[in-house]
């Protein structure tokens, strides 16, 4: 923002992302790692706040990017419709030592596809790529199916703090982009 109205102002953009993936895959932990900094090595199930809200500028714009976690509610099959409706992008993240909670993730791809199309920005994220030792699922393996359905793979740990705002930017400026670039 120029705030003497003399020079150019950047573009203005709210953005909201939904996370999605299995219990304990680490979502709420992205989410608290990107907006507040810190890592909490419980599980974070009592977590009341269905969102957290953060301001940055990305490719010459300003964003206002809320980002909506599940409290945990993935375990009672509550989530539908009225949580992601109107998302511009949807994280849907894996734990990298877990090849079932990938699994899970290829259900959230053809759920969100068919009920968002696809003017949703999707990225595929997994997550404790610390625990090297214990992956199961392989890099190349991830890439290659997110390719084939238009997503983005990323990999993040919300421990070591590896991989988290770079994920986040990135997915901001795709959406500024596909804003931009209008409705398809
Ligand atoms: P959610 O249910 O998907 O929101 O998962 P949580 O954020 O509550 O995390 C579940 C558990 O995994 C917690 O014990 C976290 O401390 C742990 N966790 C989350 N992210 C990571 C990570 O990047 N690496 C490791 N080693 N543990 C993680």
């Amino acid at each position: 923002m120029d705030p003497s109205g003399a020079g150019t102002s950047n573009d203005e953009f709210k953005f909201k992302v939904v996370l999605l993936g299995e219990g304990a895959v680490g979502k709420s932990s992205l989410m608290l790692r990107y907006v507040q900094g810190n890592f909490n090595p419980r599980h974070i199930s009592t977590i009341q706040a269905s969102f957290l809200s953060k301001q940055l500028v990305v490719d010459g714009a300003d964003i206002d990017l809320s980002i909506w976690d599940t409290a945990g509610q993935e375990k009672y099959h509550a989530l539908g419709p009225i949580y992601y409706r109107g998302s511009h992008g949807a994280l849907l993240v894996y734990d990298v030592t877990d090849a079932k909670s990938f699994d899970k993730v290829k259900m959230w791809v053809k759920e969100l596809r068919r009920a968002l199309g696809d003017d949703v920005v999707l990225f595929i994220v997994g997550n404790k790529v610390d625990l090297a030792d214990s992956r199961t699922v392989e890099t190349e393996m991830a890439t290659q199916f997110a390719t084939s359905v238009g997503a983005t793979y990323e990999e993040t740990s919300a421990k070591e703090n590896i991989g988290v705002e770079n994920l986040f930017e990135l997915m901001c400026s795709a959406m500024v982009s596909r804003a931009r670039a209008g409705p398809s």
